[in-house]
């Protein structure tokens, strides 16, 4: 993995003023010529001319879907609610259409890239952002995993804010590649929670990480995330919105981290476990799952320990994993744990 030359250089954080308007803000890249100024607008027009021009053909495995309505990239900038001090991640560069914006809102962007060709051509629309760090290669290391170099850049970047004696909050805002969304947000929650998420998925993605209990949505990741967020679906987006347009409908969703609630969960990976193992029978009547993780049914204790949670919880016999709400799972994960 690469990390560019590309590199914030602790430059003063600008304050925002009444009205939006950022003092010492850079003035946008605007060329000379108004079709050139046009074309830096990521369009299906502007993409189909610069991919043209280099020789790019899009690769479909890695979610190369470019967000080509400027009013929801727009409306996605906007929902990320942005301030001067705070660090962003973006995964998925592209063309640095949405990077160039977050740059002009944020302290640093810290964006990665996987696809070397994009890589470059993000470098190339990024020269003047001196507060973004392009980390070209796999946001994960493994499927369970952050990639070590964008831990080290995301470090770096808190480095030097706190050197500029300033603090902020830790967002990420990106059309996330559908490929890797969820291991992403999984990941992110388990060793380096944002403080907000705004980022387009699938929309079915969005509705599992939005879902209550008792919906068809409702799974690992809805406990997961619901645990420790809460979240809003902000818009569903039309194929339309993209090009090229992938076969189902997104969505732009935003998480907001509630500290309190994360903290509640005194072990993290084990709960995050905990709800995957229990999931992979939602089906099931939950006393089986649970007997079976304790150690199963030969074990009379196993049993007991399982009935003894009942009692605790006032669970009826014919209770599944997918009626149990996210709280009352990190509840009872701690119980069941400490009961073993
Ligand atoms: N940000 C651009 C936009 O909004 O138009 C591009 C978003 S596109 C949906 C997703 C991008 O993520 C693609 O550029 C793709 O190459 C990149 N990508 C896919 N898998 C990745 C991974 N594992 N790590 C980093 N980038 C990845």
């Amino acid at each position: 993995m690469k990390r560019s030359g590309k590199r914030a250089r602790g430059r003063a954080p600008r304050q925002r003023q009444a009205g939006g308007s950022l003092p010492g803000k850079r003035p946008q890249q605007q060329p000379a010529d108004p079709a050139a100024a046009k074309a830096a607008r990521q369009t299906t027009a502007y993409l189909k001319k610069l991919f043209a021009e280099v020789g790019f053909s899009i690769d479909a495995r890695r979610g190369q879907n470019f967000l080509v309505d400027l009013n929801l990239l727009d409306l996605l900038e906007r929902s990320a609610e942005i301030e001067p001090d705070d660090i962003v991640l973006e995964v998925g560069s592209g063309t640095a259409a949405l990077t160039e914006r977050l740059s002009r809102a944020a302290f640093r962007v810290v964006t990665v890239e996987i696809d070397p060709r994009l890589a470059t051509l993000a470098r190339d629309r990024l020269i003047d952002c001196d507060n973004v760090e392009l980390v070209e290669g796999d946001v994960l290391a493994g499927k369970h995993r952050l990639a070590p170099e964008v831990s080290t850049a995301l470090d770096a970047a808190m480095t030097a804010r706190r050197e500029a004696r300033r603090s902020g909050r830790f967002l990420l805002a990106a059309n996330l590649p559908y490929c890797v969304a969820t291991p992403v947000i999984s990941n992110l929650l388990l060793v380096r929670p944002f403080d907000a998420a705004t980022v387009t998925v699938q929309r079915e993605m969005a509705e599992r990480m939005i879902a209550s209990p008792g919906s068809g949505s409702y799974n690992a990741l809805s406990v997961w995330v619901g645990a420790q967020c809460r979240g809003e679906i902000i818009r569903v987006l039309p194929p339309s919105a993209f090009w090229p347009r992938p076969k189902v409908d997104s969505a732009i969703v935003r998480l907001v981290l509630e500290p309190k609630r994360r903290q509640a969960i005194t072990d993290l990976t084990r709960f995050h476990r905990f709800v995957r193992d229990i999931f992979c029978h939602r089906r099931k009547l939950l006393r089986g799952v649970l007997i079976r993780l304790a150690g199963g049914k030969q074990q009379p204790s196993a049993v007991d320990r399982v009935e003894k949670l009942y009692q605790k919880f006032g669970f009826d016999r014919s209770i599944r994993a997918e009626e149990i709400a996210p709280d009352t799972f990190v509840a009872l994960q701690q119980e069941f744990a400490a009961e073993l």
